[in-house]
């Protein structure tokens, strides 16, 4: 245990140490059956009853009510890029049989890379009018970063689209909408019909379970993979509401898309999450971090750790950039509680930064290639100490350097 590093990294990222040494038990012998986790068949009494129990403690964690299904499959979230607008569209179909594909639109909110990318997806699938119903590089500081949330007066939203699509939390970009009610950086819910089927679907692969999901019961889906709060890579959680789950193929017979039956999400609820084999170990240690996570008080108790490490980041970052040595990239009041990402300013320091950091046994620091600089990713299962001892290196790296201003 001495040796374990403190894992920065934007995932996959930490899990907790405790948890880590539950599963090397489960490894060897799953539940007394004498078999390991990773050896015993998914469709075991065992095996479906932990499932189940998985699926009840999202539930919980969440509190998701009965209107919306817990699907598990694989495929990460850039493989729901692609489902969720198949089975929109399907789900569209089915309801305005009569529309060409110009007049059945998805509105994308794009504010960040994960966003966008998702965007192009719905693009090259075809079927549809995708309409940008708000791009916040509009609104940043050169025409073109993802350096913020833009305010409500950014978005417009079409009229009956098939979805509407938002990335609560842009990993790489660092910019996240707010989860308090008023901020100009909560995401606009006040802006949608108050429609009890709205086709919302938000990609919470990156803040899944650090805090609640506000307005959780509007959403049609609701994804995200396991592998940065919750578990191991493999496993994807969707969130569907029961008005989603649609016959795709009777919708392809009015002539939407076939969709690939795993991509179906009716085939998912159909057997229960288990259509095809499913990604047993990683299933099997999100179970335990689950556990772990509603014994420490669930996610009133990681809302509480969660803001209070993201806002000693946030301090020392600006007391670095008041001495002239970090730069945020984002701009206030937009900065993504799970991964703050900044600029260590002076020729040479964001390498002599990065190497401190490794010297100390921090890890992971490094920023997207994309967009450079340092990110440090503080999910559930780094510590508050382990936060602390970052801050304390900062602050520390901050008083020690000088950057000549020109
Ligand atoms: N969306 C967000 C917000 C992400 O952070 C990521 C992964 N970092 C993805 C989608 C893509 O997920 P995956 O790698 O599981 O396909």
């Amino acid at each position: 245990m001495e040796s374990r590093a403190i894992n920065f990294g934007a995932g996959p990222s930490a899990l907790p140490a405790s948890v880590l040494q539950e599963a090397t038990k489960g490894l060897l012998n799953f539940k007394g059956t004498g078999m390991g986790i990773a050896e015993i068949s998914h469709r075991s009494k065992e095996f479906t009853a932990y499932l189940q129990s998985v699926e009840q403690n999202i539930r919980k964690l969440l509190d998701i009510q009965p209107t919306h299904s817990i699907l598990f499959t694989q495929g990460g979230g850039s493989t729901q890029f692609s489902a969720v607008v198949l089975n929109m569209l399907a789900r569209h179909r089915l309801l305005h049989p009569q529309l060409s594909d110009e007049d059945r639109v998805l509105d994308y909110v794009v504010t960040g890379s994960w966003s966008k990318k998702a965007a192009e997806e719905a693009r090259r699938m075809g079927g549809s009018t995708v309409n940008i119903a708000a791009d916040s590089r509009k609104y940043s500081k050169d025409q073109k970063s993802f350096d913020n949330i833009p305010t409500a007066d950014a978005y417009s939203f079409s009229n009956d689209p098939a979805l509407i699509y938002y990335c609560a939390n842009e990993t790489v970009d660092g910019v996240e909408f707010s989860a308090e009610e008023n901020s100009p950086a909560s995401f606009p819910f006040q802006l949608l019909p108050r429609n009890a089927l709205l086709p919302l679907v938000g990609d919470y692969s990156s803040s899944f379970m650090s805090r609640p999901i506000p307005h959780l019961s509007d959403h049609a889906i609701i994804y995200a993979g396991a592998q940065k709060n919750v578990g191991p890579a493999g496993l994807t959680i969707l969130i569907v509401r029961n008005d989603c789950i649609v016959d795709v193929d009777a919708a392809a017979r009015l002539g939407a898309i076939p969709v690939p039956i795993c991509l179906s999400y009716k085939t998912l609820a159909d057997h229960n999450s288990l259509y095809n084999t499913p990604p047993v170990l990683s299933i099997y240690i999100t179970g335990l971090v689950l556990e772990y996570m509603l014994q420490l008080g669930g996610l009133d108790y990681y809302a509480g750790l969660t803001n209070r490490k993201s806002k000693k980041v946030y301090d020392v970052l600006k007391y670095g950039e008041n001495k002239g040595i970090f730069k945020g990239k984002v701009k206030e009041g937009s900065g993504s509680q799970m991964n703050i990402v900044f600029d260590v300013l002076g020729e040479g320091l964001l390498a002599k930064f990065i190497a401190g950091a490794e010297e100390r046994g921090m890890k992971g620091l490094k920023g997207h290639r994309s967009v450079g600089g340092v990110r440090v990713s503080i999910y559930n299962a780094v510590t508050e100490e382990e936060t602390d001892l970052l801050i304390s290196y900062m602050e520390q790296f901050a008083g020690q350097h000088k950057v000549d201003k020109e």
